[in-house]
This record gives C-alpha cells, structure tokens and sequence, in this order.
C-alpha cells in the first residue's frame, strides 16, 4: 500500500497515563518526529486525538482557537444529549477526554505544511515539528453579514435572533417568521430547506435586486418564499426579534439565516499539494486520506453535512486509518 516512507520510530520519551499506559509524548527538542500531528481541535480533530492517543500513538495537536462549534448556543441535534449541550461545553468536555490519554491541545496556528524527506515539516511562526502523518482538522468559517458589528452579531448569533445552520436549528424555529439572507442557489436552497420549518419565510438580496434564474424563482414561487430586495442595514434587536432596513423598508424577523457561504480553511493542503474541490473542499478517498500519501483530512473543510456528527465520524475512521498504516511500517508497541 503506498504510505509515506520513514526511519526507524526515534526515541521519544514516555510518561504513566492516568490508566497506567504509557504514553509517547513526542514533546523532546529538535528531531522528534511525531506518528501524527492533528491541526484543529474542533469536534473532528479532538475525536481524532481521543482515538490516536488511545491507540498509543505519539500525536501533537495545534488549534488557534476558532472551532465553528465554540458559536452553538445550544445543540438540541447532537446526539447523547436530551436538554442540549453548548458548543464550549462539548469542546470542553471532549478536551478534557483527550488530555486524560495525553492527548494536549496546543494553542498554536500552523503557519505552513510541507513534506520532506518522508515525513512532513509543520511549522508554527518560528517552530517547526516533524510528524509521519498530518491530519487536517480546520474546519471552515461562516461570511457574515455586511456592515453588521462584531459584538452585535455575537450577540444576536447567542440568543438565536442569527443562526447558522438550518439542519441544526430550523427545529427551534418551527413556524416562526424567518428571513435568509442570500439570493442565487445557494439562497434558494437555503430558504427551501427551511420552507420545511416555517411558511412565513422570506429571501432578502444581499445587494439590491436578486440574482435568481428562472428555474429559482419557480422553485421560490412553488413554495411561496417572499422575495425582497436588499442591502441590509440599520441592524438592531429586541426582546425576540432582529430588525434592519431593506431596499423595501424596515423589516423585522424572529430570526435571520445568512445564506452567503462559507471560506474553506484548506490553504495548508493546497500548500502541500491536495486537491480540492472548486468550492476548496479538500478531496478525501473514503478513508479520508488525500491524494498526498499520509495527509489526511476530516470535518467542515471536507465535503459533507458540516455537523458535529459527521465531522466525528470522519475522524473515527482517519485515525483508525492512520493508525493502521503506521502499524504496516513497524510494530506500535515496543
Ligand atoms: C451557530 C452554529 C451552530 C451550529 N449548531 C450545530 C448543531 O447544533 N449541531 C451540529 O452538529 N453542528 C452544529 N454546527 C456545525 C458545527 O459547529 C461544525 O460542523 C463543527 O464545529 C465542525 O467541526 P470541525 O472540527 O470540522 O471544525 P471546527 O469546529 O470549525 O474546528 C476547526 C479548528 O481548526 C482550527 N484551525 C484552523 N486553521 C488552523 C491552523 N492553521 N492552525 C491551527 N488551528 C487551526 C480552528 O481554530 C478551529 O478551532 C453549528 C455551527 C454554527 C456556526
């Protein structure tokens, strides 16, 4: 099976776990080369470090703390967790898990990716650190609103007057009156989807008149999605609603879904040679492994549902992979 090629395992200093295992810690100066290195510590790259370190692998993990999940409010969709749980709280929760087996997330943006010599070079501003396999864990990040202020949107998004993700949240706002922003497919996708939740839906143009194509409209028409030219404006809150002036006047909603896409955090696997989709979604085979041998990727950043689902199960099965493979160079346990 085509894998990266490396030296013999080096010596790396081990420490007790908790449960009496050892642990590699790959923490020595200079050449140590990790079995993996997971970038992300969102719900997929803390699942993956749960697995590997618990596979006895010698694993570092750096994240610069901006997962999609630390933005729920509350999931009332994530499995396991009847009254909800919030975004932090499962991140918090799923650290706590991975540092239990010395799985330590590292507060650390990988600056580049590269591989050499069989293994690949992460470096961090200044640092660089060597590891066998890399995992690719970093997510994506949401386009807001135009002319619409941090702390105002940070605030609508906590109280549910903003939201993001339909397949998430359009339970919360059954028959509510709800508006997207957006036009185009994207838009119109959007709003349809959420037309399951709620008749009293409009699409508003992010920018003056709609950008709709005949077979949109009759798709808006057939489930009766008002239309409303934009831009946006004047943003302000209530006790339940969000209010903003239109091209047609001051509206106001009990929550707007902004339908403007996403930016795909895939640069480092571009850097390293990956493919990826023409939206930047990095290409996967069904273990989750790029095309660039020992390079995985697992969560938002690949085509999918963008859930917390989904981005764990995808990790599940890169670390189980990884950890297979190392396994075929040289046995895991000395
Ligand atoms: C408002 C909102 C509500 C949502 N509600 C739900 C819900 O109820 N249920 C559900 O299933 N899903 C929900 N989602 C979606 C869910 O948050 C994502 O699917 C999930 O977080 C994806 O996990 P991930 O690990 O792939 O990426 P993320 O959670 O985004 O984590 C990626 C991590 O990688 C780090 N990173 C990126 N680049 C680098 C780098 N160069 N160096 C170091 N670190 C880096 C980031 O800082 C970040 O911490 C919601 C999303 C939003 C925005």
């Amino acid at each position: 099976m085509a894998y990266i090629q490396f030296s013999p395992h080096p010596q790396v200093p081990t420490s007790e776990g908790p449960d009496g295992a050892l642990v590699r810690s790959g923490r020595m100066e200079g050449q140590t080369i990790d079995d993996c290195i997971i970038v992300g510590a969102g719900p997929a790259g803390l699942t993956a470090a749960i697995y590997l370190a618990r596979y006895h692998l010698s694993i570092r993990m750096f994240d610069s703390g901006t997962s999609r999940a630390g933005w729920i409010p509350m999931s009332h969709n994530h499995a396991g967790y009847p009254e909800g749980i919030s975004g932090r709280d499962l991140l918090a929760r799923m650290q706590e898990q991975a540092a239990k087996y010395g799985a330590l997330r590292e507060p650390k943006r990988v600056t580049e990716l590269a591989r050499t010599d069989g293994h690949f070079a992460v470096r961090c501003g200044d640092e660089t650190f060597h590891a066998r396999s890399v995992l690719l864990a970093t997510g994506v990040v949401n386009r807001r609103p135009e002319g619409m202020e941090d702390g105002f949107h940070d605030e609508a998004m906590a109280r549910g007057l903003i939201r993001y993700c339909p397949v998430c949240d359009g339970y919360e706002v059954t028959d509510k009156r709800v508006a997207v922003l957006g036009t185009g497919d994207h838009g119109t996708a959007e709003a349809q989807f959420l037309r399951g939740y709620t008749a009293d839906l409009t699409l508003i143009s992010p920018h003056g008149d709609h950008d709709l194509s005949d077979e949109c409209s009759a798709r808006l028409d057939a489930a009766g999605i008002a239309r409303v030219a934009g831009p946006c404006s004047d943003f302000a809150l209530d006790a339940g609603g969000i209010g903003f002036e239109t091209g047609e006047g001051r509206m106001r909603f009990d929550s707007l879904y902004p339908a403007l896409g996403s930016d795909i955090r895939s640069g480092l696997a571009v850097a390293c040679g990956a493919s990826v989709s023409e939206e930047g979604c990095i290409l996967v085979d069904d273990h989750l492994e790029t095309d660039v041998p020992g390079l995985f990727a697992a969560g938002d950043v690949v085509v999918g549902l963008d859930q917390i689902s989904h981005a764990m199960g995808q990790a599940g099965v890169a670390a189980t992979t990884i950890r297979n493979h190392l396994s075929e160079q040289r046995p895991l346990r000395r």
